[in-house]
C-alpha cells in the first residue's frame, strides 16, 4: 500500500511485483503463482478508515474464494492483516488455531543473510560476514532485523535510512554506524542489502557502486533486467532480489499450508544452498546470476505447466 501518481503507475507496479512474485515462489519450488495487489489510498488514513479499507479488502479477497491470498508488504502491518483476516481466511501470516499474526520481516532477513553469505563465499572464498562491512539501506520491518543477525555475526554494520533518525537509533542499539540516506549507494562496503525501496540501481548508480556485492531484500532492485550485465561487468556479485528476498513468502506460505514453525526455517535456510547453485550454473555458462535464477523459473514454470492441477496465486 502506497501513493501512486496515478492509477495506471499503480497498476503497473502491481504487474511488476506480480511477476516478481511468480519468479519468487518458481525458484522456492513451491505451489503458488504470483499475484499481487496494491491499494492506493489518495488521501492519509485514519484509525478508521484504515480499519475499513482492509475489512472491504478482506471481503474483496473472500470474493474470489482462495484464487487470490494477501500477505504483509510494504505500507501493510501484520495488525492490518489481522484486520483483513475478518473477513476472510485467504490471508498468509495469520495463525487461525490462535488469532496471532505472524511477521515476515524477520524470516526474510534470516534468508537475506543467507544470500549475503553466499555472496561472499563467491567474492571472497569465505561466506562469513565477520569482519566484512556491510551496509543495510533502510532498516525497517526487515533491514533492522538483518542488522542485527549482521551484527551478532560479527560485521562492521553500516545503516541508512530516509528516516535519519531511525537510522541513527538502529546504529546505536546494535553498535553500527549510520550513513546519510544520500550517501549509501556510494559508501565505501564490501556489502550492499538494499532493504528500503525498489529501481535504486540503473546505469548512473552501479557506476557509484563502492561494493562488491549487492544482496539484500527490496523488490525490483534493478531498473531494468539489463542492469544485471552492467553489475557483472564491474565485478560486483549480485543476489538476484526475488531470490534472496523469499524467506518471508516461504515461512508464511508454508505456514498456510499446515506446516510448523521448524519446516519454516529449514525452508528459509535453504535460501543460502540456491544461491549457491545460481551461483555455480551462471559461472559455468558464463552469464549473470540474474539469467541462471530465470532460467532455474522458466524451468520450473514449464514443469509445473505441464501438470495438470489448478494452482493458488499469492502475493
Ligand atoms: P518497511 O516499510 O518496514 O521498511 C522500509 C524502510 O526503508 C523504512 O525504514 C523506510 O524509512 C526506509 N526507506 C524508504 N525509502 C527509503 C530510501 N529512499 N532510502 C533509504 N531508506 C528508505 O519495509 P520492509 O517490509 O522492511 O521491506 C523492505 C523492502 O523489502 C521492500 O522493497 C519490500 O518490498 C521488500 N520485501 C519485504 C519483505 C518482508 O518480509 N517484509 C519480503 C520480501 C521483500
Amino acid at each position: 500500500m502506497r501513493a501512486y501518481a496515478s492509477p495506471a503507475a499503480g497498476l503497473e507496479d502491481a504487474m511488476r511485483l506480480a511477476e516478481a512474485m511468480t519468479h519468487k515462489w518458481a525458484v522456492l519450488d513451491m505451489p503458488f503463482g504470483g499475484g499481487k495487489c496494491v491499494i492506493a489510498p489518495d488521501a492519509p488514513l485514519g484509525v478508521e478508515g484504515r480499519e475499513a479499507l482492509f475489512r472491504r479488502y478482506g471481503g474483496l479477497l473472500e470474493s474470489l474464494r482462495g484464487t487470490f491470498s494477501s500477505g504483509v508488504d510494504v505500507g501493510v502491518s501484520p495488525a492490518d492483516m489481522a484486520v483483513v483476516a475478518l473477513a476472510t481466511r485467504h490471508v498468509h501470516g495469520v495463525d487461525f488455531t490462535n488469532g496471532t499474526t505472524i511477521d515476515p520481516g524477520p524470516y526474510t532477513a534470516r534468508g537475506v543473510l543467507h544470500a549475503i553469505g553466499a555472496s561472499l563465499e563467491v567474492a571472497f572464498g569465505n561466506p562469513d560476514p565477520a569482519s566484512r562491512a556491510v551496509l543495510v539501506q533502510g532498516v525497517g520491518d526487515v533491514g533492522r532485523p538483518l542488522a542485527e543477525l549482521l551484527a551478532q555475526a560479527g560485521a562492521d554494520v553500516l545503516v541508512s535510512d530516509i528516516d535519519q533518525a531511525r537510522a541513527r537509533r538502529v546504529a546505536a542499539e546494535i553498535g553500527g554506524r549510520s550513513v546519510a540516506a544520500e550517501d549509501a549507494l556510494e559508501a565505501a562496503c564490501d556489502v550492499l542489502a538494499p532493504c528500503a525501496i525498489g529501481g535504486i540501481l540503473d546505469d548512473a548508480s552501479v557506476e557509484r557502486l563502492n561494493c562488491r556485492i549487492v544482496a539484500g531484500s527490496a523488490n525490483a532492485q534493478l531498473v531494468e533486467p539489463r542492469i544485471a550485465d552492467r553489475l557483472h561487468e564491474r565485478g560486483i556479485v549480485y543476489a538476484p532480489d526475488f531470490v534472496a528476498n523469499g524467506g518471508g513468502a516461504a515461512a508464511l506460505g508454508l505456514i498456510a499450508l499446515g506446516e510448523d514453525e521448524a519446516a519454516a526455517r529449514r525452508k528459509v535456510d535453504g535460501i543460502g544452498g540456491t544461491v549457491r547453485e545460481i551461483f555455480r550454473e551462471a559461472a559455468a555458462a558464463d552469464e549473470t546470476p540474474l539469467a541462471a535464477a530465470r532460467r532455474i523459473v522458466e524451468r520450473r514454470l514449464a514443469e509445473r505447466r505441464a501438470r495438470p492441477k489448478q494452482q493458488a496465486s499469492v502475493g
